[in-house]
C-alpha cells in the first residue's frame, strides 16, 4: 500500500478533518451524515451507473455543491465516497457549510470519482491520498478509534481491531484496515 508518509502533513491533515467533522457531524455518529450533509447545505443525489464512485458538482443556481452517490454500492462504501467528495470540497475549494464558491460557469463538475481508480489505497496521485486519508480521519477519528479497540479483548490481534472499528463506524473492512495501519495500531508486513 503506497501511503503518505510526511508526519507533519498526514497531521495537518487529520486536524483539518477533525474540524470539519465538527462542522458537519458534531456530536452525532456516522450512521446520520448522509442527512446532515444535506442540512448543511450539501445537495445529495443517487445515481446508478458502474462507471463512478462518486461525483461532485457545483450548482451555481442553488450555490450549493451537489454529490451523487453509486446507489449500487455498500452503504460503507457510499459513507466512505461522501466522506471522500467532503475533502475535496473542504481541501480543494476550501468549502464550508453555507459558503459560496466563486464560478463562471452554470454547472462545474468539481471531481469526478471513477470506480475503484482514484480511491484505490495504492493510487498514485498525491491529490487524491490526501482526500483519502481526509475521509479516512473525517470517519474515523483517532482518540475514538482508540477507544473503540481498547474494548478488544485481544490487544494484539489485528483482526478484532479491524472488525471493531469496520463495525462502530459503518465503514468497509478496507477503509478500517488503512485507517488503524495509518494510525500505527497495526503494521502491513
Ligand atoms: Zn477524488
Amino acid at each position: 500500500m503506497k501511503k503518505l508518509d510526511n508526519p507533519k502533513l498526514i497531521s495537518a491533515i487529520d486536524e483539518y478533518a477533525l474540524f470539519a467533522r465538527e462542522m458537519i457531524l458534531g456530536d452525532y455518529n456516522n450512521k446520520v451524515l448522509f442527512d446532515m450533509v444535506q442540512e448543511k447545505g450539501i445537495e445529495l443525489f443517487g445515481i446508478w451507473d458502474a462507471k463512478y464512485d462518486g461525483i461532485c458538482i457545483w450548482n451555481s443556481e442553488t450555490n450549493k455543491p451537489q454529490i451523487y452517490l453509486n446507489m449500487e454500492q455498500s452503504e460503507e462504501r457510499r459513507l466512505f465516497t461522501l466522506a471522500h467528495e467532503l475533502g475535496h470540497l473542504f481541501i480543494d475549494y476550501e468549502w464550508s457549510p453555507n459558503k459560496k464558491i466563486e464560478s463562471d460557469q452554470d454547472k462545474r463538475v468539481l471531481s469526478i470519482n471513477f470506480r475503484d481508480k482514484d480511491k484505490a489505497s495504492d493510487t498514485t496521485e498525491i491529490k487524491e491520498r490526501i482526500v483519502n486519508q481526509f475521509a479516512g480521519a473525517f470517519l474515523m477519528p483517532k482518540d475514538k478509534v482508540e477507544k473503540v479497540i481498547a474494548d478488544c479483548d485481544n490487544k494484539e490481534d489485528p483482526e478484532c481491531m479491524i472488525l471493531a472499528v469496520k463495525k462502530h463506524f459503518g465503514v468497509t473492512y478496507k477503509a478500517a484496515t488503512n485507517r488503524l495501519i495509518m494510525l500505527e495500531k497495526i503494521y502491513v508486513k
